[in-house]
């Protein structure tokens, strides 16, 4: 922690002001107490955010709480209408934000421009949900009464966010808590405070009314969110992140049975048939894999391959691994950015000591590259032993695993030998085929000849330990509404 010798409340990033106070009741805070934020390209400090505490929290939660009323009771179109100049203000800031996450999470520009344009796609996707959120009409089955279902809003809501895509996953979840009428508290990840402050501030500017939106920076996080979730004004926490602090969320939750959403990790089998089209295979498992530096809760965990192409799959893998371009994500000839922080960069090394210790071969890549900031080569093994225990780790890393199945049934069991259930991949030429096997992997979410497929038309989220509810889609607004019904005698 360090104390900030300037009182303007804000940092300049590349000619971008951007806040670095709290967001609480409509205002920013005067900054006291500070954490770095650290460009993972170079290692440097870009900025010093205020870091908030659990008092912090609470006076979030009362602003939450005392708005609450007044923001459900705003009408559907007005609420749409602020959506909608929301999004226009989105849009106009785009270069701003993408330059900015740029600096604080080290991904490349391009792939910064396009988690831009698909967050402002999800916050637009809601503002056309907004004034659509429908109740149902029915006779009693007795006779005598008439059923009324409608919703309402579940109430103030804790949404918590990881670092690794720190625009959509604020986007994605205040969009939808926001369009069902829930006031928000929002925790950003400590890595990445500042998109997610753009992010707010875009919101204030479009007229959001104070006690709405509130965040929350803090190197104390468990601090933060055990003082919030145990107090019964809190209604609903919706998380983003690693199975094992959603596990202690929802124990916190259970005392005051706080609804819960669960977007946590995951393992993804990449099966590859033998009818595949092999090309199409490896070009999709390059983006899928490397995309964020391998930091992807939907990245390929694992690819299984048909003995009919793995020797041709990997090869060809293989080469397109080493073609890609590592470096700082403001150079354009870059493919790859840095990991996240030198200690994230530690454990990869210390998952391809594991890898390397089982029975598997290094293909390319396997060492830290020695420069500024926190790089690591795109890695590649085969791995003949599959009952290790790192074989089912989430790697959240640039490591690509590869495991050869010698028939469909094998690459099903083999996918499907995990806690995890998020995202599922199949390549095969035959749609039947494709299907048949979907339908049997425990996922979520399933890329048929596709390794991209977040979309806000689409209902995202996890099964067994990948999670609980769905995000996007028409199943996200009502992750935050409580279904209310009237019975009404009718003579
Ligand atoms: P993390 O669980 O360490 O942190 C996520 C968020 O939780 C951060 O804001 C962090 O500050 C906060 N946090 C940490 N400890 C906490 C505690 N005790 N109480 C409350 N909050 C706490 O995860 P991470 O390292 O930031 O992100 C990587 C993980 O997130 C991976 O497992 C990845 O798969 C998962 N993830 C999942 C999805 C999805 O949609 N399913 C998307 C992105 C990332």
């Amino acid at each position: 922690m360090t104390t900030l010798t300037t009182t303007s409340g804000t940092v300049t990033l590349r000619d971008h002001t951007v806040p670095i106070g709290l967001y609480i009741d409509g205002g920013w805070l005067p900054v006291e107490s500070t954490f770095d934020v650290v460009n993972p390209a170079t290692g440097d400090v870009i900025a010093q955010v205020a870091d908030g505490g659990a008092t912090d929290a609470l006076a979030a939660l009362d602003a939450a709480a005392a708005a609450q009323d007044s923001w459900r009771a705003v009408p559907p179109r007005e609420r749409a209408n602020l959506f909608h100049r929301a999004h226009a203000l989105l849009l106009e800031r785009a270069d701003a934000i993408a330059e900015v996450m740029t600096l604080e999470s080290g991904k490349p520009l391009a792939e910064a421009r396009g988690e831009f344009q698909l967050s402002a796609d999800f916050f637009l996707w809601y503002a056309e949900q907004v004034a659509h959120i429908h109740g149902t009409y029915a006779e009693g089955s007795r006779g005598g009464y008439r059923v009324i279902t409608t919703h309402q809003p579940v109430g103030p809501s804790l949404l918590i966010t990881p670092w690794n895509f720190p625009l959509l996953m604020i986007a994605r979840k205040a969009g939808a808590a926001l369009g069902a009428g829930c006031t928000v508290v929002v925790k950003s990840a400590k890595e990445t405070p500042l998109t997610g402050a753009q992010f707010v501030k875009v919101l204030h500017d479009a007229g959001f009314p104070p006690g709405v939106v509130n965040l929350i920076h803090t190197t104390h996080s468990a601090d933060v969110s055990s003082t919030v979730m145990a107090d019964p004004r809190l209604r609903k926490v919706s998380f983003t992140g690693s199975t094992g602090v959603g596990s202690t969320l929802l124990k916190q939750a259970a005392p005051g049975i706080v609804n819960a959403s669960m977007e946590l990790g995951g393992d993804g089998p990449f099966v590859v048939l033998d009818d595949a089209d092999v090309e199409l295979a490896a070009q999709q498992a390059i983006l899928n894999k490397f995309r964020n530096a391998g930091q992807a809760c939907v990245a390929a965990n694992r690819i299984i391959v048909h003995s009919a192409v793995a020797e041709e799959f990997t090869r060809r893998f293989v080469e397109l691994t080493r073609q890609l371009r590592v470096g700082d994500g403001f150079d354009d000839a870059v493919d790859v950015g840095p990991i996240i922080s030198a200690k994230q960069r530690d454990g990869v090394a210390s998952l391809v000591a594991e890898l390397s210790a089982i029975d598997s071969e290094l293909l390319t890549g396997g060492s830290p590259i020695d420069r500024d900031g926190y790089f690591f080569e795109p890695t590649v093994f085969t791995v003949n032993d599959r009952d290790n225990a790192v074989c089912n780790k989430e790697l959240f890393a640039p490591i690509a695993t590869i495991y050869t199945v010698d028939s469909t049934a094998e690459a099903i069991r083999v996918a499907n030998d995990t806690s995890y259930g998020l995202a599922a991949y199949v390549f095969t030429r035959d749609l039947s085929r494709a299907i048949a096997v979907s339908e049997r992997l425990d996922s979520g979410m399933v890329g048929i000849n596709r390794g991209i497929m977040a979309d806000p038309a689409a209902s995202f989220g996890g099964v067994k330990s990948s999670g609980l509810g769905r995000e996007g889609g028409h199943h996200a607004i009502d992750e935050f509404l409580e279904p209310k019904y009237l019975a009404i005698t009718v003579d």
